[in-house]
């Protein structure tokens, strides 16, 4: 019974503390941030056991360390001309490719020639499968006045999630060529969302600039994929996020967190995407070549830059460092392949972590190895933690780890701290049951002669007295034969009582035996005990016994005294003493302390 309302306590004490626990918000960000280690730690697990295998259909035409020196060598500083990128794409299409994407954005450049820009433009103008980027942020007006862009490049959104999109609202943005921005609707934006750790663990889908959301790059990208079109004809100006913040391009699905963002589900390992360095399309371009030596039909071509010079490299939760274009290959990969993380949701998380609390408080409180209950404890987290593992590499599920293990050890520690109150409780009360006599609640013979025995050895060390009383009532056998057994009981009771109020408080009052009561009075001589003693005596007789509302009856005792060292230096001779002097007491008269004559 006990125990039940100790788990009950305990129960309540622990869920008060984690509804106080999830309403802070510090410690609700605290714990975002080792989760998101846990998923770094989860992905790179699965990226170097080679688990998964990225994208054949995507490959990345790379600005290299080995381009930028060529670009160098022959176009002078970067940024490359632009009518190379015309002669590029002309030669590319001759290939069959998907889809070119630029990870590059074509802004307003003093450096670039208009006859060079406007050959660009009208690339966009004659080929419906090239893509370009532009970047939002949130510049002062004084530096940049905001462009406005075109209404064809925005999409709406009907978002029936918790998801909100402030801090994916930007108020500027990088000035893209105007022609580019009028010719076509395949200009995407790139910006990527990092956390606090500045790690990149998620792309955002969609931005709001000027009251209206455009969509990433990649988006549009894998939409206009084929082998993602095929079926059914996807629209990629209207979408749709459902109330569990998930969105659907035709059977393929991408969750969306609070903040509007995708997590990202890696790749890599001993494997990464084909890297084609640009320099090989240029010199085929330029005549210095016959062909760049690989097969781009029906590829999905990200250009982009990944020489350190360009500066455009992103810290991943696999612990790699990529450049940006192989972020933007990630997402259309996650897209195509449909591998995006979702993340459980809170309630579920809560509830994990409340199941296995509970566990292990069953546990705790139920085994009584401490050692036994401690290791299935920790077996229940590490089950968990292995099918939080293997959700993320099956199911590309992430289950959050670090809350349910809050919940988890609270649970645990709590438990312990329970257990071993009842175990203290369990203690006392067994302790009281060996020590105390259960009719009178007086110490009972066995504590007496143990508090004998040390009296004996303490006065010894310290040269100290101490008394002892042995009391016995009188004709008490005859008060049992008159009023009953029963009555003999409350007069026992009430003697008890009595004598406690009458000592002090470190004198041990014990009940000897039958009806014969000892008080032992610590620090204390012969003549204070024998006062003591004639006290108790008057204080019993002048005691009214109440037997029933309508009786009342009387006793008397009769009381011995000895004190060490005078009467004895063991326990038994200072019995044996006091006995001796309670039979003298009988034997003149009773009701009265014994003397020797
Ligand atoms: P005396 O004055 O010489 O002590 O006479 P007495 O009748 O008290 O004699 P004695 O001390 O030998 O009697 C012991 C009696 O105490 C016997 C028994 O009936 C009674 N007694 C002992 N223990 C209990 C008890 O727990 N409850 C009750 N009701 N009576 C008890
Ligand atoms: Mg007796
Ligand atoms: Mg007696």
């Amino acid at each position: 019974m006990l125990k039940k309302v100790l788990y009950f306590i305990w129960l309540v004490l622990f869920c008060i503390a984690t509804f106080f626990s999830l309403k802070n918000a510090n410690f609700n960000s605290f714990i975002d941030i080792i989760e998101n280690r846990t998923f770094d730690l989860r992905q790179n697990i699965l990226v170097n056991s080679n688990s998964k295998t990225h994208n054949k259909d995507i490959a990345i035409i790379a600005i290299d360390e080995a381009t930028y020196e060529y670009i160098l060598d022959k176009y002078g500083e970067w940024p490359l001309p632009r009518d190379v990128y015309v002669k590029i794409i002309d030669y590319l299409q001759t290939q069959n490719p998907q889809i070119i994407a630029f990870d590059l954005m074509f802004v307003k450049s003093f450096k670039s020639a208009p006859e060079a820009d406007e050959a660009l433009i009208n690339s966009f103008k004659k080929y419906k499968n090239i893509y370009t980027a532009m970047n939002l942020d949130n510049q002062d007006k004084d530096l940049r006045e905001p462009p406005i862009l075109p209404r064809t490049l925005a999409v709406s959104i009907e978002n029936y999630s918790d998801i909100d999109f402030s801090s994916l609202t930007f108020t500027n943005c990088r000035s893209i060529l105007e022609g580019i921005l009028n010719s076509t609707d395949n200009v995407g934006m790139i910006n990527v969302s990092r956390a606090e750790d500045g790690i990149l663990r998620k792309m955002p889908l969609f931005v709001k600039y000027q009251e209206n959301f455009y969509s990433e790059l990649g988006l549009k990208v894998a939409i206009a994929n084929k082998n993602l079109n095929s079926t059914d004809k996807i629209d990629d100006k209207n979408f749709k996020i459902d109330h569990k913040g998930n969105l659907y391009l035709g059977n393929k699905k991408i969750f969306l967190d609070k903040d509007g963002s995708a997590i990202l589900n890696w790749y890599g390992g001993t494997q990464t995407y084909d890297y084609i360095p640009m320099y090989k399309l240029i010199k085929v371009v330029n005549g210095e070549a016959k062909n760049a030596g690989y097969d781009f039909k029906n590829k999905i071509l990200y250009f982009g830059t990944t020489a350190s010079a360009l500066f455009d490299i992103k810290t991943t939760p696999t612990g790699r460092t990529v450049p940006g274009v192989e972020v933007q290959a990630t997402f259309v990969n996650n897209i195509l392949d449909n591998n995006f993380i979702t993340k459980a949701d809170k309630t579920f998380t809560i509830l994990t972590g409340i199941i296995l609390a509970l566990l292990i408080g069953y546990f705790v409180l139920g085994i009584s190895s401490a050692f036994t209950a401690s290791l299935a404890s920790v077996s229940i987290y590490l089950i968990y933690l292995l099918i939080s593992y293997f959700a993320m590499k099956h199911f590309n599920i992430w289950l959050e780890v670090i809350y349910p293990l809050i919940l988890s050890m609270t649970a645990f520690i709590s438990a312990f701290i329970v257990k071993y109150l009842i175990k203290s409780r369990d203690f006392e009360q067994q302790y009281k049951l060996a020590t105390t006599d259960g009719l009178t609640e007086l110490y009972n013979h066995r504590y007496f002669q143990e508090q004998m025995a040390m009296l004996v050895e303490n006065s010894k060390r310290y040269g100290t007295e101490f008394s002892l009383i042995i009391l016995d009532i009188d004709f008490f056998k005859k008060f049992n034969d008159t009023f009953g057994h029963q009555a003999g009981d409350t007069v026992l009771r009430q003697v008890a009582q009595t004598l406690k109020k009458n000592v002090r408080a470190t004198d041990i009052v014990c009940r000897y035996g039958g009806e014969e009561m000892s008080i032992i009075l610590p620090n204390t001589g012969k003549d204070e005990a024998f006062t003591t003693a004639e006290k108790i005596c008057q204080r019993i007789a002048s005691n009214k016994v109440k037997l029933s509302h309508d009786k009342e009856s009387q006793v008397t005792i009769s009381l011995g005294v000895s004190t060490y060292p005078h009467d004895g230096s063991t326990p038994s001779e200072l019995i044996s003493s006091a006995d001796k002097r309670l039979y003298l007491a009988k034997e003149n008269g009773r009701n009265q302390v014994g003397l020797e004559k």
